[in-house]
């Protein structure tokens, strides 16, 4: 079935009826010069983040990240970049008074194993109307349609919305391998912020063997020795051998 009418829709900005051609999904109004992007459910505005942070810049973010820690011992030395890529990755953003005060939420526009995308904030100030990149940015395209996002926000128990628009965050897409795995971080080209949602973390595991060991121990010790001067004693005797443990599991993961 085809429709007859023009396929019109109305600006968001202005109020002007913009006619639409089938497929069409970026579109500058034809009154106010807006930059839109065409969603199921109607016209919003469409932004970008100018990229701040070079190749190497990004690079560098990363490698301090990897330093830091969230990740296992040397991961910044032991393990190898294997490439860091420019993407413009679209999110919706929400402008709510929920709470009291004004605030901006995020929701993924496209898939994306890493969820701390919705964490991000958006530093309403630096958005610009929407325009391409350099040609080597690949643009991810915003298949996440309006609606699931809006289902996503008010789970998230946000309410309140007032204003709804597209904004395409300028990410680099790295990728790196370490002791045989490979992974995949992002980092924000405005901020610097790294996010990841699998990587070489710090093992807990070896501290919870120290934990375990030490409560064992004492518990026999205190079943055993009914003396509480030299329980006491058989503390201070065993306690340290297991600080000293703890401390070299700290120092190797
Ligand atoms: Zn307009």
């Amino acid at each position: 079935m085809t429709d007859a009418r023009p396929n019109t829709i109305d600006c968001p900005q202005c109020g002007g009826e913009n006619s639409l051609r089938s497929g069409d999904r970026l579109l500058a109004c034809a009154f106010c010069g807006a930059a839109l992007f065409v969603d199921r459910s109607g016209a919003v505005g469409h932004y970008w983040l100018p990229r701040l942070l070079d190749a190497e810049q990004a690079r560098a973010a990363l490698r301090r990240w990897m330093a830091g820690n969230d990740t296992v011992k040397d991961l910044d030395r032991k393990s190898t970049i294997e490439s860091v890529e420019p993407v413009s990755f679209p999110v919706w953003m929400f402008r709510s008074r929920h709470g009291g005060g004004e605030a901006a939420y995020i929701e993924p526009a496209a898939p994306t194993p890493i969820p701390q995308l919705a964490d991000l904030t958006v530093p309403a100030g630096q958005l610009r109307p929407f325009e391409e990149e350099a040609e080597d940015v690949a643009r991810v395209d915003a298949t996440i349609p309006l609606e699931t996002a809006r289902q996503w926000l008010s789970e998230r128990g946000i309410e309140e919305v007032f204003e709804t628009s597209l904004v395409q965050l300028p990410l680099w897409r790295c990728r790196y391998s370490f002791d045989g795995g490979s992974y995949q971080a992002l980092v924000d080209g405005s901020t610097g912020e790294v996010m990841a949602a699998v990587f070489p973390e710090k093992a807990e595991a070896p501290y919870y063997l120290v934990a375990a060991a030490g409560l064992i121990l004492f518990g026999i010790l205190g079943l055993a020795i009914t003396n509480p001067l030299i329980k006491l004693a058989a503390y201070a005797v065993t306690g340290l051998p297991l600080a000293l443990i703890a401390y070299f599991v700290a120092r190797r993961v």
